[in-house]
């Protein structure tokens, strides 16, 4: 999973309820489901398929707060008979006097109505249905193994309306038209994975298809009105999942790849078994790719299709052979697409991230399951890079290949992968990995080193700094040195810009409109070309900049901007009607149109991102009252946490006042 922001750490693993896996495994499952959209309920027709491998008179699943009915079993292939059970403690458990190598069936009808992991929601007046299984617990919607150590084959399926779409896990292999325009439709998997990782999305769908150069379709799903987003979101896709599959060198496992963007996700990504679900906050256009696009995230659930969906960790303990691994190669895959620079900054902004968090006393041990986001993710991608360098780029892939041949559709430690690095090294790594793992610190010195052996550009911007201004600050800005390093110089000298300077890329003018907020009229008119460029954080931060520094001239930037909607959580529009609503002059007959604009942007249909960035203006305004106030309560009790969080903290800051 990716979040969207790496403080808080949703998941852990429980080790609790690891017993079940010694006397029964759960093959497969074959779920007929009804989704109903009035009540926000599921219902379901359930065959589950399993082998003894000890004798035992009970077995359970988890089923949180679902009814049952019909409950009944078949051993071997005999006829079916009713099946005593209760569903007690949000587990269901069938009493049988079950027989160690015997195989059986046991069906159920059930139905739920879901607090979590199953959202029911309303995008531009049309239902839309997605899970969350990590974190969430896919129990709560289908009954399944909380514990990720038995992995079963899931196969769903439903009877849905033809102009919507449902989308599994695996391979649709049914789509029949049934009476009055219902289709019966049907995913099959070949291979078995862990329940959390059990996924559907029901909703209005477009698709386009393309086909890896291993053969593997590769299916892009998009909302009927964005056709043009669809290039400049899914860019690269195919380039990053051709570089992964040879860079892992283990064949990509599942029958093929689907990502679909939802609304109001509760996470950046989540790599449910070939499917990724992800925010819509990441469709983009062609400009909004340049500021705030979905390839990292991309590469990233794409590689936890092999790290952590083929092959996944026993417990939180080993947590960081999912995330840690995600990162390290989305990363990879990024340097194929942004070269070498761009690969080492990134591990330089974590080693960085990585010392301010031990420095604030929060470090952890990386085999500590309540570790950060910050740990589990950044240092296991360091763990990796760093033990890539320690043992070499050829015994490096080799022992990550043989790692996942080994452990396929299993589960891992820590101990499982480093004995296969081991092996082909030839030479213990215990040193290494008390050092790099199991120790409270995180190596920052060494991983510094690392980078600045490994890349110039590193040495470059490291002796590049303008904290203390030196003479040099100025011919820095002026001559080459990479554009990271300009932007460093930007942060921290903001009054060395000259007009020269905007001679630079796309990157280094987004840092002047970050940072060169008092404009002096030398470099006004090559500050106002910043409201062209493609990027709408640029052009978010030139208006605002400009609007403040020049008052006589507020009708000129506020003309020049008013058609410009800014990326999916509609920041220059915003920014535009606050800045309209405190230019008395400027389109004076327009204001109130323009307030309840702003107003509606708190309600309950926007995403959650234009939700808080229309409260927070409104705030601002001291303008939030009865609609505003309305539309936050009702945001207390929103199924996103981060929505939940910011209008508690809000509405008691209201309060207080
Ligand atoms: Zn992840």
């Amino acid at each position: 999973m990716k979040k969207f922001f790496v403080t808080i750490c949703v998941f852990i693993s429980g080790l609790s309820f690891a017993q079940q896996t010694e006397y029964v495994d759960f093959k497969r499952a074959n779920g007929m489901l009804n989704i109903v959209l009035d009540s926000s309920m599921v219902k379901g027709k359930v065959w589950y398929n399993l082998d003894m491998t000890k004798s035992t008179d009970s077995i359970f699943l988890d089923a949180v707060n679902m009814t049952f009915k019909n409950v009944e079993i078949s051993v071997g292939d005999s006829s079916t008979q009713k099946l005593d059970y209760s569903n007690v403690d949000n587990k269901i458990y069938f009493k049988y006097p079950f027989q160690k190598n015997q195989a059986y069936t046991i069906y159920f009808d059930y139905s739920a109505k879901p607090k979590q992991a199953l959202y029911f929601l309303k995008r531009e007046n049309e239902p839309q249905v997605w899970t969350q299984g990590q974190g969430k617990y896919t129990s709560h919607w289908f009954p399944s193994l909380d514990d990720v150590n038995d992995k079963i084959i899931f196969n769903l399926s439903t009877v849905k309306q033809s102009e919507y779409r449902f989308i599994a896990n695996g391979l649709n292999t049914i789509n029949s038209p049934l009476q009055d325009g219902l289709v019966k439709v049907s995913y099959q998997m070949q291979k078995p994975m862990s329940s959390y990782l059990l996924a559907m999305v029901y909703g209005k769908y477009n698709k386009k298809t393309k086909t890896s150069k291993s053969g593997i379709p590769l299916e892009y799903y998009y909302y009927p009105e964005d056709s043009l987003k669809v290039e400049p979101t899914y860019r690269y896709s195919e380039q990053m999942f051709n570089f992964l599959e040879e860079e892992i060198g283990f064949a990509y496992p599942w029958q093929n790849y689907k990502q679909v963007p939802v609304h109001d996700f509760l996470y950046a990504g989540m790599e449910n078994t070939s499917l990724t679900i992800f925010s819509d906050a990441f469709v983009v256009d062609e400009i909004g790719f340049n500021d705030k696009n979905y390839v990292n995230i991309n590469a990233h659930e794409l590689a936890h299709q092999w790290f952590g969906d083929l092959v996944t960790a026993k417990s939180g303990e080993h947590h960081w052979l999912q995330e840690g691994f995600a990162t390290y190669y989305a990363l990879l895959a990024e340097r194929d697409i942004f070269g070498d620079n761009y690969f080492y900054y990134k591990l330089l902004e974590s080693v960085l991230e990585l010392s301010r968090q031990d420095l604030s006393g929060n470090g952890t041990s990386l085999l500590d399951p309540k570790s950060s986001s910050l740990t589990f993710y950044q240092r296991g991608a360091w763990v990796l890079h760093a033990l890539k360098d320690k043992v070499g780029d050829v015994v490096f892939k080799k022992a990550v290949k043989n790692y996942l041949e080994k452990h396929q559709f299993g589960n891992v430690d820590t101990a499982d992968f480093i004995s296969q690095v081991e092996k082909q090294y030839g030479q213990s790594l215990s040193h290494f990995v008390n050092y790099w793992i199991k120790n409270k610190a995180f190596p920052y010195e060494e991983a510094y080193d690392i980078l600045k052996r490994q890349s110039t550009f590193i040495n470059e911007y490291a002796m590049v700094d303008c904290e203390a201004k030196t003479s040099k600050c100025e011919e820095y800005l002026k001559y080459y040195v990479s554009d990271e390093a300009k932007v460093k110089v930007i942060s921290q000298v903001p009054e060395l810009v000259t007009p020269e300077v905007f001679n630079n890329s796309f990157k280094v003018r987004q840092a002047i409109s970050e940072h060169v907020t008092k404009i002096p009229e030398s470099i006004k008119s090559d500050y106002e070309s910043l409201l062209n460029d493609k990027s709408y954080i640029t052009v978010e931060n030139a208006l605002y900049n400009l609007w403040v520094n020049f008052p006589l001239e507020r009708s000129k930037y506020l003309s020049k901007t008013r058609k410009t909607i800014g990326f999916s959580d509609k920041n220059v529009r915003m920014l535009w009607i606050v800045l309209n609503l405190n230019t008395p002059y400027y389109d004076a007959d327009n204001k109130q149109v323009l307030f309840d604009e702003l107003k509606g942007y708190t309600a309950e249909k926007y995403n959650t991102d234009v939700r808080i960035k229309a409260f927070n203006y409104l705030n601002l305004m001291k303008s939030c009252s009865e609609e505003c106030l309305s539309n936050l309560e009702k945001a207390k009790s929103h199924h996103n946490w981060r929505m939940v969080k910011f209008a508690k903290e809000l509405s008691e800051k209201l309060q207080q006042k």
